[in-house]
Parts: C-alpha cells; sequence; structure tokens
C-alpha cells in the first residue's frame, strides 16, 4: 500500500506523519459529521516554504470523497519524497487533505448533502443551469428497491437512452449536473456546501499573497485504466489553457473545448478558482485517472445512492456496496498505485518548474 490507505482514518493519520516529517505547518477543518467508525472528519491543510511565497503549489485530495483514495496516495508520496526540497525561494505548497473527508471516509463521492462538490460552484443567487436529460431518467436512475430486478429494469432504460442518443450522451445527461433532483446523482446542490466553504476559506485565508497558484485536483473514475487525462476547465481559446498546454504538454484536454473525458459541466471549483484568487495568475489542472469500465462505476453510483436514499448506510447491504464503491474509484492494485504516483510526479514537477519560471 505504502503511501496509499484502505480508508479516511488510515490515510489522514498517514498525511498528517507525512506532513510533520516534512516541516510541514498543519491546520484542521473540523466537518460537523463523524466517520462510519465514529471517528473525526476534517480537511487537513499541510503548507511548506513561506507564508507570504509568490508561487504556490495547491494539491488537492478528495473534491469526490472517494476518490480521495488516489488523490491521498500522491500527496502522501509527495511529501515522504522529499519533493518539497524542489521549492526554491519564492515558493511554497499548500496540500489540502480530504476537501470532502465525509465522503472519503464514507466511500461516496458526493458531500453529506448528497452534493457533488464539483457542480456546487455555481452562483447561487442566480436561477440554476437545467438538464431536462436527467429528468427523463431520474426515475430510473433510483428505483426505491435495490432488487437484482429492479437494477436490471433500469439499467435497461439506461441502456435505451443510450441506444437512441449515444453512450457520450447519456454520459452528459447523468453527469453533466442537475438541480431538481436532492437525493439523485451528480446533484450540484441548493446552496454552498460544507467543503465548498471550507476551500473558499482555504483560499482566502493562504493565497491572498500569491501572484500565481498552480493547482492540481486529483480525480478518478473516467478513461482507460490507470491513464491520468489533465482536464483544464478553461476553453482552449483562453490564456488559462494555454498556461496549462504550457506547463503540462500538449497532454491537457478542456471540459468546454469538449474533448475531454468529462461531460460538459457547470460548477466545478477548478473553474470558479480564478474568480476566487482574482489577484493572482491560477494554472489548474484535474488528473482523471481511469479505473474500470463506465457502466460499472454508473452502476456503483447508483447503488450508493439508493442506499442512501432508501437503504441503511450502517445496515447490512452497506459493506457491499461501500467497496463496489471504492473499487470503482480506487483500483488495488500495485500497477494501478505506481501509475498515478509516476504521473502525479509528472505533474507536481511540471507545475513546480512553471512556478519557479512565473515568479522569477
Ligand atoms: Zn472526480
Amino acid at each position: 500500500m505504502g503511501p496509499f490507505s484502505a480508508t479516511y482514518a488510515e490515510a489522514r493519520d498517514k498525511f498528517l506523519a507525512a506532513a510533520k516529517a516534512a516541516g510541514a505547518s498543519l491546520s484542521a477543518y473540523v466537518h460537523p459529521e463523524r466517520g462510519p467508525d465514529g471517528g473525526e472528519l476534517a480537511t487537513d491543510v499541510a503548507w511548506i516554504g513561506p507564508a507570504d511565497a509568490a508561487g504556490v503549489l495547491v494539491l488537492v485530495s478528495g473534491t469526490h470523497g472517494v476518490e480521495g483514495h488516489c488523490g491521498s496516495g500522491a500527496q502522501v508520496d509527495w511529501l515522504q519524497r522529499g519533493e518539497a526540497a524542489r521549492l526554491g525561494p519564492g515558493l511554497a505548497a499548500c496540500l489540502v487533505h480530504a476537501i470532502n473527508p465525509y465522503g472519503f471516509a464514507w466511500s461516496r463521492r458526493v458531500t453529506h448533502e448528497n452534493v457533488d462538490l464539483n457542480r456546487n460552484f455555481i452562483d447561487f443567487g442566480r436561477a440554476p443551469p437545467d438538464n431536462p436529460e436527467y429528468d427523463k431518467l431520474a426515475a430510473a436512475v433510483k428505483p426505491l428497491d435495490w432488487s437484482p430486478e429492479s437494477q436490471a429494469a433500469s439499467r435497461a432504460v439506461l441502456l435505451d437512452y443510450a441506444r437512441a442518443n449515444g453512450f457520450p450522451a447519456l454520459v452528459q445527461a447523468l453527469s453533466g449536473g442537475q438541480y431538481r433532483h436532492p437525493d439523485g446523482i451528480f446533484y450540484g446542490g441548493a446552496g454552498e456546501t460544507w467543503s465548498r466553504r471550507t476551500l473558499t476559506a482555504i483560499f482566502r485565508e493562504r493565497l491572498s499573497a500569491a501572484s500565481d497558484v498552480g493547482l492540481i485536483d486529483y480525480h478518478t473514475g473516467l478513461g482507460p485504466e490507470g491513464y491520468a487525462e489533465q482536464i483544464v476547465s478553461a476553453g482552449p481559446d483562453t490564456e488559462e489553457y494555454r498556461r496549462a498546454a504550457l506547463w503540462h504538454g500538449l497532454a491537457a484536454t478542456s471540459v468546454s473545448g469538449g474533448d475531454s473525458v468529462s461531460a460538459k459541466l457547470a460548477g466545478d471549483w477548478l473553474d470558479a478558482a480564478p474568480r476566487l484568487l482574482a489577484h493572482a495568475r491560477v494554472t489548474g489542472i484535474a488528473l482523471e485517472y481511469g479505473t474500470i469500465d463506465t457502466g460499472k462505476v454508473v452502476d456503483a453510483l447508483r447503488a450508493d445512492n439508493w442506499l442512501h436514499a432508501h437503504g441503511d448506510p450502517t445496515g447490512p447491504e452497506a459493506t457491499a456496496i461501500q467497496a463496489q464503491t471504492r473499487a470503482a474509484f480506487y483500483v488495488d492494485t500495485d500497477l494501478w498505485r505506481g501509475m498515478v504516483l509516476g504521473q502525479s510526479l509528472i505533474a507536481t514537477r511540471q507545475a513546480v518548474a512553471g512556478l519557479t519560471k512565473a515568479v522569477a
């Protein structure tokens, strides 16, 4: 397992120990809920380097809860490997561990508000985006009972939709984000979640002195197994995209440009970051690591959704569904973990090189 962990609690312990050993200063943002083991949930922030550094590398894990197994492992490896020694004068690193600690601990993608954090960074003072295609599929996504028969019937509805409209259209309808079904999947919320408020506070408290910020947000669940797509939220004709492509190479794809494995969506935090950090140049990518077949990932999300909408998350069905969800977002093999670390190391070194040039 090395730097990776089987549970949130183990991941938190490893992160705190590795951060202390690397000489980081630590602070914790304690979450209102508890983990399945009754333990405390928190977003931990490790800072290495001068507090007023001009260039800051920001590594974020657990935006999508259970995907934190990947991001936490990459962060702990970065600390243990001594990568902080590469931060030159004027640079600092800010590692945000488990920005959605509830989802990480409970093996869910969503927050305790059942919200997809990367659909939550919209302006709630305006009407939320429409997703009429999700409305058509909402009932099939979440049958009342979770028998093999009801699962097969609802899967058939989704496959019919894919046959009629194409598989990318199904992915877009389901995962593009929706704001009308609070107990459905890829729900963007009716207001700011705890995790959004916490990330916003961390940015405000820690990054106000920075002129250049390099962001890496760790994700899993889309694309070929072990391959990390570098996803940029900004469109291909923007300065942000050009900077990200310059730092990270030509493999960067754009969500809004339509060449990414990700659906087009509203409300992801990487897209919001340049507005939250308007005083700085922000260069950010998501690393999206492929795991298993997309159909199986959707099955896991629907099972998890049913468990929390109609089942008992602490009952007898929970263990199998939590294991199914974890397996959809964390491939428990040395090969996959090695691919995660190798590609993460490339991306973090590219960001440090970009920041070094930017603040020189
Ligand atoms: Zn994700």
